[in-house]
């Protein structure tokens, strides 16, 4: 099983916090449990400003992050290199097997998404208003 490791004592601080809920960090779990050898998991960002996301995206714009209801992470080998496209598409799909049926029919929105918002290529897993 893949380890999950924080990008910063911040991030992993954030992570543990209350307000994070449990099932994102069972959808974490869940990642690394069905990433394949020899990639970890590095949790690079979970609690955001909105000036933070003004600064990402160049203006304000609504993001789980706010709430402590988003964590974006990579897939990382263990010379640091990053996993290649195909095996974040395997993951994305296990996940999405495996939570998408657990969402409130007034939440229609992906759990995960392997997108590129200007720092690179990541895994963000998210999760509804009020999720257990
Ligand atoms: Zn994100």
């Amino acid at each position: 099983m893949a380890q999950i490791q924080f990008k910063s004592e911040q991030v992993r601080r954030e992570y543990a916090d209350h307000r994070v809920p449990p099932l994102l960090r069972r959808i974490v779990g869940f990642v690394a449990a069905v990433v394949p050898e020899p990639y970890d998991v590095l949790i690079t960002d979970v609690w955001r400003s909105r000036e933070e996301t003004r600064r990402i995206y160049g203006r304000y714009k609504h993001s789980p992050h706010h709430h402590w209801r988003a964590v974006d992470l990579v897939l990382v080998g263990p010379d640091g290199g990053r996993a290649g496209d195909d095996v974040y598409t395997h993951v994305k799909a296990r996940v999405g097997d495996a939570f998408s049926g657990l969402r409130p029919l007034w939440w229609p929105f992906p759990i995960c998404i392997y997108h590129d918002v200007g720092r690179g290529k990541h895994l963000h897993l998210q999760v509804w208003r009020g999720a257990k």
